[in-house]
């Protein structure tokens, strides 16, 4: 069996960042996924929510950053991204840490003595010391006992849509407030549909622009941080997650909430001027009829529609990833399905990492973005170089008591 010293599961910005500051640090590491796989299934057309500075892998600044890689290739990066030139950047960044990345599924990780064995698809096997698990968001969709009672081609989650092409001509309802709502909105509309989004909340809030934090000018870094998460001054407090974690819970989950409640950046607001925004209705019943669905609201009010579509997002529970073995998955301390971590993203189980959102409970909303593998990368590298330190030591002492 192949035996490595750490396995990285996930070939995302996540794993992705963690693996070069691992192998910048000398460390044997084994990266395993499909290369940015998760950012090819979004929706066609879709622009970045987070500006270029927070959509750096590892380091905002450096020869692998966003600016790195502008200058190096010479390509055009405006300060907000479309898709498709992140993930040019993703995979130009994979090829320059981990052109050896394994393009396999791990079906199975589980512990075998210290360390953990990890079955891949094709029956093969990897014995790993220690593993992080920086698989991402794609298993954790969000779906309403509402969505999962009705037919697919009726109601589905925008996670099930690669470009909305089929949507041309019909009427859709979309719902949620946030950028994956409004911006699914705006492609549908441009894209010949006839849309509507209906809002829980009494009112829909939009980001701040550009306008705002260029008037800050030279004191802009003061309030705001490059990891772009946040509103303002807010940005500054989750952009330090060693210090957001001590925070008492109640205040830690307040501005954890306040950070990434749900809003549309400030560009795709010119995008809908003819798409209606209903806020404040709930939609109480989806009847199908037909080969349309019928929808009462709270507000008293109904529609028939061609399609549901919920932008209802992602709840994290690491007991749905597929491959995490169930005793392991029982021996990982959860709370709310999110594993609590400690220093260096270390779960209950000894070096077992947790990556990327189901490390924002215990680390705050950064990491559930791609400007978290900034301080995840770094925090992995200093925990395994102190633990390597303690069982030196502790090995030394025990020869000297020995002698
Ligand atoms: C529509 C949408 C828009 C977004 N826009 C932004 C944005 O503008 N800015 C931002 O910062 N964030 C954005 N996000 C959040 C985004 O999901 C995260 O920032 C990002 O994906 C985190 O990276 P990651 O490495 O944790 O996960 P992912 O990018 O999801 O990477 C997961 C990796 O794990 C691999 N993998 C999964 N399961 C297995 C397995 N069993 N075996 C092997 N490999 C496996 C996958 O192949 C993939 O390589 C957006 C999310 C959505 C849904």
């Amino acid at each position: 069996m192949d035996e490595t010293e750490i396995a990285v599961i996930g070939a995302g910005p996540h794993g992705l960042g963690a693996t070069e500051r691992l192998r910048a640090a000398g460390r044997e590491v084994a990266v395993i996924g499909e290369p940015m796989s998760f950012w090819h299934t979004m929706p066609k057309g879709l622009w970045m929510r987070s500006r270029r500075n927070g959509s750096s892998i590892g380091d905002v600044t450096g020869p692998l950053s966003m600016e790195g890689y502008t200058e190096s290739t010479q390509a055009v990066v405006e300060r907000h991204l479309s898709l498709e030139t992140f993930i040019e950047y993703g995979l130009w960044y994979q090829q320059r840490v981990a052109s050896d990345v394994i393009r396999r599924q791990v079906v199975q990780l589980a512990r075998a003595g210290r360390g953990f064995v990890l079955t891949f698809n094709d029956g093969t096997h990897l014995r790993a010391s220690r593993v992080l698990v920086a698989t991402g968001i794609a298993e954790f969709t969000r779906r309403p006992a509402m969505l999962r009672q009705l037919p697919t081609e009726l109601a589905s989650h925008v996670a099930d849509h690669g470009d909305y092409e089929r949507f041309r001509g019909k009427s859709i309802a979309i719902i949620g407030a946030g950028q994956s709502a409004l911006e699914s909105a705006a492609l549908m509309h441009e894209g010949g549909a006839d849309v509507e989004v209906l809002a829980r909340h009494p009112q829909v809030h939009w980001l701040h622009g550009d306008g705002l934090i260029d008037g800050l000018g030279r004191f802009a870094p003061l309030f705001y941080a490059p990891t772009d998460v946040g509103p303002i001054g807010i940005s500054r407090l989750v952009a330090t997650p060693e210090v957001f974690r001590r925070f008492p819970r109640p205040i830690f989950d307040v501005i954890a909430a306040r950070a990434i409640r749900p809003a549309g950046a400030s560009w795709l607001k010119p995008r809908l001027p003819d798409v209606p925004i209903t806020a404040g209705a709930v939609v109480t019943s989806a009847t199908p009829h037909h080969d349309q669905i019928d929808l009462q609201l709270s507000n008293g009010s109904s529609r028939r529609v061609d399609h549901l579509l919920f932008a209802t997002g992602y709840d994290v529970d690491i007991r749905r990833y597929p491959f995490l073995d169930r005793t392991l998955a029982e021996q990982v301390r959860c709370v709310d399905g999110y594993p609590v971590l400690k220093r260096g993203l270390e779960s209950s189980v000894p070096r077992l990492h947790f990556l990327g959102a189901p490390a924002a409970r215990s680390f705050g909303p950064v990491m559930r973005f791609v400007a978290g593998s900034w301080f995840s990368s770094k925090a992995i590298v200093k925990t395994v170089a102190a633990q390597d330190r303690g069982r030196s030591a502790r090995r030394a002492s025990r020869s000297a008591a020995a002698a």
